[in-house]
C-alpha cells in the first residue's frame, strides 16, 4: 500500500485512507528523538476543494522515547489528532496565513499533486513529543556521581558528600604520586 496520496487520483472530491503499516516502513525519515515501535494506523478523510485538500482524523501508533532523566529508552503510545490543510507548494504563504486565521488549521504544502503521509506521521510525531520526556513521573534518573540508574538500585553517593576543596586536595596529592 503506498503511502503517498496522489490528488489526481482521487475519484471523487472525498476519500478515506484507513490503512495500517509496520513499524519498518517508518524507520527512515524520522528524527532520533523517538523510533517508531509498532504499527501505524492511519484512519483519514481526505477531502478535495480545488487546489485545497483537507485532511482530517487521526494516526495511532506506539513511540518509543528516551527517558530526560534515566536515558532509557520507553514506549508510550501515542493517537494523533490530524486536521491539516494541504495547500500547492506554489501557492504564496500570505495566501495561507488568511486561511489560518479563517479555519484555524494546520496549513502544509503538497507538490506535483502528491501528499508523503509518512512525511505527514513523522511531522505529527515530532509535534507530540514532550520537551522532556519521562518514563514515569516519578523517575528518579541516574546519580549525577556515579550513574547508577536510581529507578533500579540505590547507590550510596547522596550520603557521602565531601567537601570539594577535600576533594581537590587530595586529587593533588594523588597526582603527585603518579
Ligand atoms: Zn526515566
Ligand atoms: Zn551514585
Amino acid at each position: 500500500m503506498p503511502l503517498v496520496l496522489d490528488l489526481r487520483e482521487m475519484r471523487g472530491p472525498e476519500d478515506r485512507v484507513d490503512q495500517t503499516h509496520p513499524a519498518a516502513t517508518f524507520a527512515a525519515g524520522r528524527s532520533d528523538d523517538y523510533a517508531v515501535a509498532d504499527n501505524v494506523t492511519l484512519a483519514l478523510r481526505v477531502r478535495k476543494d480545488g487546489e485545497k485538500c483537507r485532511i482530517s482524523g487521526h494516526v495511532h501508533t506506539t513511540l518509543a522515547l528516551s527517558c530526560s532523566r534515566c536515558l532509557e529508552r520507553f514506549e508510550t503510545p501515542e493517537t494523533l489528532m490530524i486536521d491539516l490543510l494541504y495547500l500547492p507548494d506554489s501557492e504564496n504563504r500570505g495566501a495561507a496565513d488568511s486561511e489560518i486565521a479563517e479555519e484555524d488549521l494546520s496549513i502544509a504544502f503538497y507538490r506535483d499533486f502528491r501528499i508523503d503521509l509518512l512525511q505527514l506521521v513523522h511531522e505529527q510525531c515530532r509535534l507530540a513529543l514532550p520537551m522532556k520526556p519521562l518514563c514515569r513521573d516519578a523517575c528518579r534518573g541516574l546519580c549525577p556521581v556515579c550513574g547508577t540508574n536510581l529507578n533500579e538500585h540505590a547507590c550510596n553517593c547522596e550520603t557521602a558528600w565531601r567537601d570539594p576543596r577535600l576533594a581537590a586536595l587530595e586529587a593533588l596529592v594523588g597526582g603527585r604520586r603518579h
